[in-house]
């Protein structure tokens, strides 16, 4: 039969199969990427608010492209999470991150911690990500205690006896515990004191407008004071300004983290930095 033009659901079909094409093409990449290891995990400072000092690193993954050159997560960890190439990836940063955190520690500051972002197909495989997390750590020569991970919110309250048994499990191993985002997960807050957690990451979104907003500065200063009857640590992300940390210290939020302090830069960079005479 002849095309009598495109009509509406030829349109529709062109657009998913271009769309399926480009996720087919953006797979087929990862995967290479993976072959050929061509990522690479930048470090955030996290800066103990009271002292100023630098108390820890979170490891953010960046995909360095031949051809494309530096590619964000948000670009690429959707997909990989939808089709489980996250797996191999996340046990790369697991394992990369603790084999950097070692020449840190090797250049002096020997007391940092690193943490890490866990996905949700990590999660759900709690068996592996703790093997994971047991054989870094040991092949690697490094205490627990210089181990954190960020787990999202949304990803806790997936299957709420499930988390309790997993992060159970990875408590048991003795590393810490942050629920990362904080506060953009509509979630009920009674399942804090049911989870093994140690730390709340509050969500940039909260603090970007925190001079102005008063909805953000009551909710803001209503997560600490929770914090503290629950003996959880709080740690503020995207601080950009003076003026966002000197409000957080004065709210008495225990870390900051932001571009305040330092963008995520290479493991090289931030030796360099941190180990400066001055
Ligand atoms: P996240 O875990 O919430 O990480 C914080 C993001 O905020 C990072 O973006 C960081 O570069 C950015 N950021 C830090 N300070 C500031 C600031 O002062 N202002 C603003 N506007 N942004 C700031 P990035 O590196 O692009 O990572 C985006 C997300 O990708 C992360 O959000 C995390 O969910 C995910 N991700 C990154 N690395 C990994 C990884 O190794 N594994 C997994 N599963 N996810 C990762
Ligand atoms: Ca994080
Ligand atoms: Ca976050
Ligand atoms: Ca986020």
């Amino acid at each position: 039969a002849k095309s009598e033009g495109k009509n509406h659901f030829q349109f529709y079909r062109d657009e998913l199969n271009t769309r399926a094409h480009d996720r087919l093409v953006l797979e087929n990449r990862i995967r290479t990427a993976i072959d050929k290891q061509h990522f690479q995990l930048y470090y955030q400072p996290q800066i103990h608010l009271a002292s100023g000092e630098l108390i820890g690193l979170e490891a953010l993954i960046r995909w360095i492209d031949p051809d494309h050159g530096v590619i964000s997560p948000a670009d690429f960890i959707p997909l990989a999470e939808d089709t489980g190439m996250i797996g191999r990836i996340g046990d790369w940063v697991i394992d990369t991150a603790c084999k950097e955190l070692k020449l840190l520690h090797a250049k002096g500051l020997d007391q940092i911690k690193v943490a890490v972002n866990v996905s949700a197909h990590q999660f759900k495989n709690g068996e592996h990500l703790c093997n994971v997390i047991q054989s870094a750590l040991q092949g690697h020569q490094l205490q627990s205690k210089f181990l954190s991970l960020e787990l999202t919110e949304s990803i806790l309250i997936d299957d709420i006896n499930e988390t309790i048994r997993s992060l159970n499990d990875l408590k048991g191993l003795n590393i810490t515990l942050a629920v990362d985002d904080f506060g953009t997960g509509y979630s009920s807050l009674s399942y804090l004191k049911t989870f093994p957690i140690d730390v709340l990451k509050i969500d940039q979104s909260f603090i970007r407008d925190i001079l102005e907003d008063k909805s953000d500065k009551a909710i803001v200063t209503a997560i600490i004071a929770m914090a503290k009857e629950l003996d959880l640590h709080v740690l503020a992300e995207g601080v950009e300004t003076v003026d966002h940390n000197d409000m957080l210290k004065e709210f008495g939020c225990d870390y900051a983290q932001g571009y305040y302090y330092c963008r995520p830069i290479p493991i090289e960079e931030l030796i360099e930095r941190y180990t400066e005479q001055s």
